[in-house]
């Protein structure tokens, strides 16, 4: 008997007739003779609606509030979907983050797993019952209610599958598997048979929102395998896994894209040792969260630092920097620029092939598509673009790499 878990997300259980549909699909797998754990999210848009409601009483509301209100979609979705389970004869039961055993540390909001005591999971499924988990939520060895990051879900389903040492584990979407580009955006993306841990992670943190990018980090961290697939068909997913040789051959594996950056430059900071530790570090203490970061020395001999973040962080930013600025220099000043998006090109073959930055730039100049800021990983050049010429960038790179085609072997 095989153990599955099959982590569903928000528009898979989005209405009373698709949490029947994954009732059914979870009867099937469970007729097959295996045994079963479900990981949900809440109602897709439940959680954008409860952090609205919350809004209304100030823009910074208590993030330990926002933790008990934010568990409570899930928590909807898992007693719907075993009711939908009980009414087809299924003996099915309900698992919050804290029967789950899973306990977190780390701030509200943003929890990370630090354990898991499955005892009650086990102990269920020997009783030959089908598991209904709420995903995105665990609780502090206090008891104090965390949530583990927008998309948290799909970390809840891969950490389940390590604790419990599942032999399969699904991330069932409203999307067939990993494309080599947001289908939303280029229309001819094509779905990926396999993507490596590495360019999963890089895809997942510069914007392909199909996985929470911290999932795909304790996956590789803990040997998951695991697919990513539809939820309202059969066909094959992604398999995302440890890479192998034969990986290589592609030099870029996809494109992402993330929206509502904002770029951050200060000018006339002395060059002179600690600086930028200074700045860095009053944004640091601020929590905000710096993606490309840029130094070089201006005409007048001063250093200036250029970086990007979202555009929500960028009032905070200021206010972060004023203080250390004056205390630096006179003459140090923030310059601030909103509507621009980045452009991430992922693949681990780019570590064997050479020009790839080339080709990109080639394709985005020939777009009539104008590059602001560049960073370089070993498998990710990443640019940033006017947000209202993304779309175009998407479609560029990818016919310039000619993703929709099947890669020769
Ligand atoms: P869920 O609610 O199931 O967790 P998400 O909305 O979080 O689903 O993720 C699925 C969405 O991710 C898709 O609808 C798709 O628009 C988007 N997406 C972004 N990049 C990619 C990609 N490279 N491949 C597939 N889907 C992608
Ligand atoms: N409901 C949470 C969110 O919308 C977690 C998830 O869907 O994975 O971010
Ligand atoms: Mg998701």
């Amino acid at each position: 008997m095989a153990l599955i878990v099959q982590k569903y997300g928000g528009t898979s259980v989005g209405s009373i007739d698709r949490m029947r549909n994954v009732a059914a699909r979870l009867k099937r797998t469970r007729d097959e003779g295996n045994q079963v754990v479900a990981v949900v999210s809440a109602m897709s848009g439940v959680t954008d609606k409860l952090i609205g409601m919350a809004k209304e009483f100030g823009e910074h509301p208590a993030e330990r509030e926002m933790d008990v209100l934010l568990a409570t979609g899930e928590q909807q979705s898992i007693a719907l979907v075993t009711l939908a389970l009980h009414e087809i004869g299924v003996d099915a039961v309900s698992v919050t983050g804290r029967q789950a055993g899973i306990s977190t540390t780390g701030s509200h909001t943003r929890g990370r797993i630090q354990d898991i005591e499955p005892e009650f999971m086990k102990r269920s499924l020997e009783e030959g019952k089908t598991l209904v988990v709420a995903g995105f939520q665990g609780v502090t060895p206090e008891g104090m209610i965390h949530t583990l990051g927008r998309g948290g879900s799909d970390l809840t389903a891969i950490a389940i599958s390590a604790a419990l040492g599942a032999n399969v584990c699904q991330i069932l979407t409203d999307v067939d598997g990993v494309y080599t580009c947001d289908p939303r955006v280029v229309p001819n993306a094509r779905k990926l048979p396999e993507i490596s841990y590495d360019e999963m992670l890089e895809m997942a943190s510069s914007g392909s929102k199909v996985m929470q990018s911290r999932s795909v980090e304790f996956a590789k961290k803990f040997g998951v395998v695991f697919e990513v697939r539809s939820s309202l068909n059969d066909n094959p997913g992604t398999l995302v896994l440890e890479e192998h040789p034969a990986m290589e051959n592609v030099v870029i594996r996809g494109v992402s894209i993330e929206r509502s950056q904002a770029r951050v430059t200060i000018t006339g900071i002395p060059d002179v040792p600690g600086m930028s530790g200074k700045i860095l570090g009053a944004l640091g203490d601020a929590e905000i969260n710096l993606d490309m970061i840029v130094s070089n020395i201006a005409h007048d001999g001063m250093a200036r630092h250029s970086f990007t973040m979202h555009s929500n962080d960028l009032g905070r930013a200021q206010a972060a920097l004023k203080p250390v600025l004056a205390d630096i220099s006179g003459e140090a000043a923030i310059e601030t620029e909103g509507g621009i998006a980045k452009l991430s090109a992922v693949g681990i073959g780019m570590r064997s092939h050479s020009g790839v930055a080339s080709r990109m730039f080639k394709a985005l100049g020939d777009a009539g598509i104008n590059i602001g800021m560049i960073s370089t990983s070993e498998i990710k050049i990443a640019v940033t673009v006017d947000e209202t010429r993304i779309e175009d960038a998407a479609r560029a790179v990818h016919d310039a790499f000619e993703l929709d085609k099947e890669p020769v072997k």
